[in-house]
């Protein structure tokens, strides 16, 4: 795999997540990793708000994770359940809550309770388009799709823009993708 491609994978799905959280298909996100802040003014700009909560790994270990969500009292209620807590969430009534804030259909949360290592019953291309896994004959999941592709399509452009707009070793990464190579040619 290519060094580069990683890196704006995860900027990509960051991007993504918060084009979810702004158009509500998903109430709440989480990102556990570091996103530039030219990324986070972005979907500030689209009127997600983003907050840091602090968790602990098993063996204590801190683990920041960004919030976002465009609902600042779902935002606080959040952060007051999960922050400072262990990052445990299999517990059956966490993984409903999860599925809640998340926007994952009740029927993926129950099959995932029941069978935490089931197939997704979704093509894999579909699948992969989703932060939960679709369960078993998931009507719920399909409908979501569209929703997710468009979100997905508006954060491929955001970062088309910006990689277009930023110095040429930006510009030579976004040459290679198609909607890219549009932008900056
Ligand atoms: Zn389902």
């Amino acid at each position: 795999m290519d060094e580069w491609i990683r890196p704006r994978r995860l900027l990509l799905d960051a991007l993504y997540l918060g084009v979810l959280t702004a158009r509500g298909v998903k109430p709440l996100s989480r990102i556990e990793y570091q996103v530039p802040t030219w990324a986070l003014d972005t979907l500030r700009g689209l009127g997600v708000s983003i907050e840091p909560v602090m968790r602990f790994a098993a063996n204590g270990t801190g683990v920041s994770h960004l919030m976002l969500g465009t609902d600042a009292q779902r935002l606080a209620r959040y952060r007051r359940e999960y922050g400072g807590t262990r990052l445990d969430d299999s517990a059956p009534c966490v993984v409903r809550a999860q599925a809640r804030n998340f926007g994952y259909p009740a029927c993926c949360a129950e099959a995932y309770i029941a069978h935490p290592y089931a197939q997704s019953g979704l093509l894999p291309e579909d699948q992969a388009l989703l932060f939960h896994r679709a369960c078993a004959g998931c009507v719920a999941s399909p409908r979501l799709l569209p929703a997710y592709r468009a979100a997905l399509a508006q954060a491929e452009r955001l970062m088309a823009a910006f990689e277009c707009s930023h110095g040429a070793s930006q510009a030579s990464r976004c040459s290679r993708t198609k909607a890219s190579s549009r932008r900056c040619g």
